[in-house]
């Protein structure tokens, strides 16, 4: 009772604040168990995140006990006539703002101490099933990934299709895609979910599914926040390797490259014995990114020098691969990996490989994360940009990016990698190009004020925008991933077909747009 008359007083004071009136006795009905919160460094910690050129300030944060005080406060803002904005955020390792709001709530999903229930009451966390021929957890939406990685292990399992880095939330996640060098093979993490918990924007609470709901589940899966706020997610599980071979080798030539690149995930249908588990690589067109965070794999006593390599433009490629097992394959690990390296056309003098556990690989960008904490470089500005861009075009996109536009200076780590398109659900939210086979390309920029020009937020910036330009120029069908736009227009043009079933979802499901305005997709509609 103490809390709602405390939720009363916050969400009666905030409301004046914007000129908007709620009538409190609605808002005593709520019954909200978890904390709704004004203090100044709350409010203040909701308006930033990992990319650092947003700043956004929220009129209150609510640390939820549960998924019915998000039904909750969603129902309040839905039904109040003039109405409130309420985003959810994860972790908050968004770009630009997306997890951000003016004149509405912050809810933050990650950090909170959550009891995460079915909603049949049943509870649901640490909940994990152990099928003959399926296995999942069913985990709380703020949940980071490495937290569910440590809780599945215990049970010998893992989830299948990842991200680089683990500090992430599960939901946060969800709504992009989530990728990783396992989406050839597996798909991204939103086609290994069965199920989830959604609050729409009208704040119901409801249980979706292939089965149940479907057109909310897959509109949820990349839907960018648009839909509803994810409370529970069902996370398909397999059993987890021990240990991971993990090798690096280089590349001249970004035809042989890519050819390789494409070999490798062409063997998803295969017996995992003849294929590798995880396929990755990078962009390497300056010599001091050898030593890069991403890079700490090669010795530093021991650095390679790239005009040894015969680098053609300047520019090498390195193709990074792991291949799983436990002690029952042990004795055949080096064969299996042997057998694929032979196919491969890389140059070689240039293979290094090492070996470790499964949770160390999967955890190897946190590595890099603490040792940039400590030289102050992890909370610097991070102009992002991430692209998907289809296989016809990747080589044109090398020659007038990776040999053009970058220049001899990246600034932070260029990811590339190709999926097979087949592994993505047509009918979820998320875009990508119109071709069987498409590849990531991520700069991971980390901008710098150290007095060089080419390291500074304005420069970076614009060679961003130099790149999507090129694309266009060029007719490179490429859509942005983790995608940023402010007009609509743009993003009607982003969506393409997809956006009329994008509208109505919106119509359904958030009627009077409050859900997830850091995206800049729709205005509220007070
Ligand atoms: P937030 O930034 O908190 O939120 C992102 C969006 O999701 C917001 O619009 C927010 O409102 C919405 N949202 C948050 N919680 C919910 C919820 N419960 N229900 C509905 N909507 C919600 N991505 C990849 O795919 N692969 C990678 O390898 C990868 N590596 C990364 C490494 C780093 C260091 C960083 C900073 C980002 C990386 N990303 C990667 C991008 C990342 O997946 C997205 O930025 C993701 O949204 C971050 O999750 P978060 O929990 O921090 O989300």
């Amino acid at each position: 009772m103490v809390t709602n008359l405390l939720l009363t007083f916050v969400i009666c004071r905030l409301l004046s604040t914007v000129g908007l009136t709620v009538d409190p006795t609605e808002l005593l009905r709520l019954g909200i168990d978890g904390q709704l919160s004004v203090d100044a460094a709350e409010v203040e910690t909701a308006s930033v995140d990992f990319g650092g050129m947003s700043r956004v300030k929220p009129l209150a944060v609510l640390h939820p006990a549960c998924a019915e005080d998000i039904a909750g406060l969603v129902r309040a803002a839905y039904g109040s006539s003039q109405g409130f904005t309420v985003s959810a955020k994860g972790h908050g390792h968004s770009i630009n703002g997306q997890a951000q709001t003016a004149n509405g709530v912050v809810i933050k999903m990650s950090g909170s101490k959550v009891e995460t229930r079915l909603i049949s009451g049943k509870p649901a966390w640490p909940s994990i099933f152990l099928g003959e021929k399926f296995s999942y957890v069913d985990v709380w939406g703020g949940e980071l990934w490495i937290d569910v990685l440590k809780s599945t292990l215990e049970y010998g399992l893992a989830p299948k299709s990842w991200t680089d880095y683990l500090y992430l939330s599960v939901a946060g996640t969800l709504s992009n895609a989530g990728i990783s060098g396992q989406a050839f093979n597996h798909g991204p993490q939103i086609s290994n979910v069965y199920e989830l918990d959604v609050v729409t924007g009208k704040g119901e609470l409801l249980t979706c599914s292939e089965e149940q709901n479907s057109d909310l589940f897959h509109g949820v899966l990349g839907g960018l926040g648009q839909f509803g706020i994810i409370t529970r997610a069902r996370i398909a599980l397999e059993p987890a390797p021990q240990r991971v071979r993990w090798i690096r080798v280089l590349y001249s030539n970004f035809s042989s490259f890519t050819k390789d690149q494409e070999f490798l995930i062409s063997l998803h249908g295969m017996p995992a014995s003849e294929k590798f588990d995880y396929v990755e690589g990078f962009v390497i067109v300056d010599e001091g990114l050898i030593n890069n965070w991403r890079s700490s794999f090669f010795s530093p006593s021991n650095p390679v020098k790239i005009s040894s390599l015969g680098a053609n433009g300047g520019v090498l490629y390195c193709l990074e691969i792991t291949k799983n097992y436990d002690e029952s394959t042990a004795n055949t690990i080096d064969q299996e990996v042997e057998a694929l390296m032979k196919k491969l056309d890389f140059i070689p003098a240039s293979v290094f490989t090492t070996d470790v556990l499964y949770v160390d690989f999967l955890d190897r960008v946190h590595k890099a994360e603490l040792k940039l904490r400590s030289k102050g470089l992890w909370d610097v500005p991070h102009p992002w940009l991430n692209i998907f861009v289809p296989k016809s075009r990747i080589a044109d996109f090398d020659k007038g990016v990776f040999k053009g536009i970058l220049g001899n200076n990246t600034s932070g780590p260029i990811l590339i990698y190709p999926m097979n398109r087949n592994k993505w659900d047509e009918r979820s939210s998320v875009v990508t190009p119109d071709e069987d086979i498409f590849y990531v390309v991520a700069l991971l920029r980390s901008a710098l004020d150290s007095g060089e020009e080419t390291k500074t937020l304005e420069y970076l910036t614009n060679q961003n925008r130099q790149i999507l330009r090129f694309c266009d120029e060029a007719g490179i069908k490429a859509k942005q991933y983790l995608p940023l736009y402010t007009t609509q227009e743009e993003w009607m043009d982003h969506f393409g077909d997809k956006w009329p079933l994008f509208l109505k979802r919106k119509i359904e499901f958030d009627p009077k747009r409050i859900l997830a305005t850091g995206q800049r997709i729709f205005q509220p509609s007070f």
